[in-house]
């Protein structure tokens, strides 16, 4: 008989200990996203990789009602000091980080003491998902889009506009800073590309030597902004690379000397940074975006799963848009999806249908384009899952496609063919997932309860702030 699983996590961890360390590796961040959307760390010395396969590592509870500016609230069930989790490293996804020498990455599934799930585990929450999914003989691939915008990073502290210990959130002087690009380049224009050849290379070069597999990079929309996207992945996977690709340009970024933001709105008034959700469902081999027969090669199950997505759309927006700031960015006519419709390759529809070209076996999928880099990547994909699933197994229909830009009908035309906006602030997104219990029964008492009270608390934290200055405050948490 072979050893039992402790025994062989213990000996794979001591094996993969022993190798990141010959290759150099002295310490690993362990990290996992907070409600908030901010990821967490605790980092061990490479020699105590084994005990924390094996033990975990101590972090408290509370974090799970902490707030991205680093305030501390309560849900009916956390808050306060005490008790304690321990956090697993997931040795699967153990990778050197090629921008960070000396140091590698995992993330982590958080346990209690007596080796519990904890309730609040948002990366067990997707897994659940993906596993209820499968129960349904459903098989999904997912994957984010990236969008960041880089801003030159001068000054002591390494704060852009040089304004460290000024005591504001961002560290900046003030709401009026200018943010100073390193590139002039035109919106997808090739001379971005150029300006900062170096800084792009490295950032592709980071990435594969990861073994993330990377689809595109591209200058975006706004100033200073770029994209990747990453190839479809199962839906823990897809959560995990989001975690790896955004600390990865961060660390790319600082190396040259700039600074990444990946908030939601960089600027008040501008493009805002997305972070778009891709997915497809398959049973077995067969896509169920290829259906031959069917109206859009839509299988009833996928119409189902998509129909019961567009239908949870205002209170998913708690979970893929969770900051005050997701909404000065999730404004009609900014490619965010600000209407609740969907449409066929439709670049303003909230849900996009794409199919890709004829015949192409990969081609079909569709894409949440709403949601942003705030989000919490394992509550977004656990959140999708359940209200899609919920849809499937209602038999929810689509609404007919929307075609062209909601935001540029009137009124009155969009009242007629039942497009409604999507909620355009937290308090409302929020008051929709308290009341979902599609997502309450999913997520259970305790998940549920803390993502509410952090909204609750960063709602208040911003009630009655401008713009420019909820932009300021959150531009370099995330
Ligand atoms: N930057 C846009 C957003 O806020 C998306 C642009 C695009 O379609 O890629 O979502
Ligand atoms: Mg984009």
């Amino acid at each position: 008989m072979g050893p039992g699983p402790a025994q062989q996590q213990w000996g794979d961890a001591r094996q993969a200990a022993a190798k990141l360390d010959a290759e150099g590796v002295r310490a690993i961040a362990l990290t996992w996203v907070d409600n908030a959307g901010i990821a967490r760390t605790k980092t061990v010395p490479t020699a105590r990789l084994a005990p924390a396969v094996q033990r975990g590592v101590g972090m408290s509870p509370v974090f799970d009602v902490f707030t991205a500016d680093d305030a501390i609230t309560a849900s009916a069930h956390l808050g306060g000091p005490d008790g304690d989790l321990r956090l697993f490293p997931d040795l699967d996804r153990l990778t050197v980080l090629a921008a960070q020498p000396g140091w590698a990455w995992a993330p982590v599934d958080r346990y209690d003491q007596l080796g519990a799930p904890h309730p609040g585990c948002q990366r067990q929450f997707a897994r659940r998902m993906v596993d209820r999914a499968a129960d349904a003989g459903l098989t999904l691939r997912m994957g984010f889009e990236t969008e960041w915008v880089v801003a030159r990073a001068p000054g002591p502290g390494g704060q852009p506009g040089g304004a460290a210990g000024t005591g504001r959130l961002d560290g900046s002087a003030g709401t009026g800073e200018p943010l100073e690009y390193p590139c002039v380049g035109p919106a997808y224009g090739m001379s971005r590309v150029v300006e900062l050849s170096d800084y792009l290379r490295d950032v592709a070069e980071a990435l594969a030597l990861q073994g993330i597999d990377v689809l595109q990079l591209h200058p975006e929309y706004a100033p200073g902004q770029f994209e990747v996207s990453t190839a479809a992945a199962d839906p823990l996977r897809a959560a995990d690379d989001l975690v790896l690709v955004r600390e990865t340009v961060r660390a790319v970024s600082l190396r040259h000397g700039l600074r990444a933001s990946f908030a939601p709105t960089v600027a008040a008034g501008q493009v805002g940074n997305g972070c778009h959700l891709h997915l497809s469902l398959s049973r077995g081999e067969r896509s169920l975006h290829r259906a031959p027969d069917e109206k859009w090669g839509l299988d009833p199950d996928a119409v189902g799963f998509l129909a019961g997505v567009l239908e949870t759309l205002p209170a998913l927006l708690a979970v893929g848009c969770p900051s005050p700031a997701s909404y000065l960015r999730l404004a009609p006519s900014a490619w965010a999806g600000a209407y609740q419709c969907w449409g066929v390759e439709n670049r303003e529809a909230a849900l996009r249908l794409v199919t890709g070209a004829p015949g192409d076996p990969d081609g079909g999928h569709a894409e949440i384009k709403p949601f942003d880099a705030a989000a919490n990547p394992y509550l977004a994909v656990g959140a999708v899952l359940a209200a899609g699933l919920h849809g499937m197994s209602a038999g929810t229909a689509l609404p007919p496609p929307v075609a062209g830009d909601p935001g540029a009908l009137g009124v009155r035309e969009r009242a007629r063919r039942g497009i409604v906006r999507l909620p355009s602030s937290l308090t409302e997104s929020t008051d929709l997932l308290a009341r979902s219990t599609v997502l309450a029964e999913a997520m259970g008492e305790v998940l549920h309860g803390a993502v509410i009270a952090v909204r609750r608390a960063e709602e208040a934290h911003f009630e009655g702030v401008e713009p420019e200055e909820i932009a300021a405050a959150t531009r370099w948490r995330y």
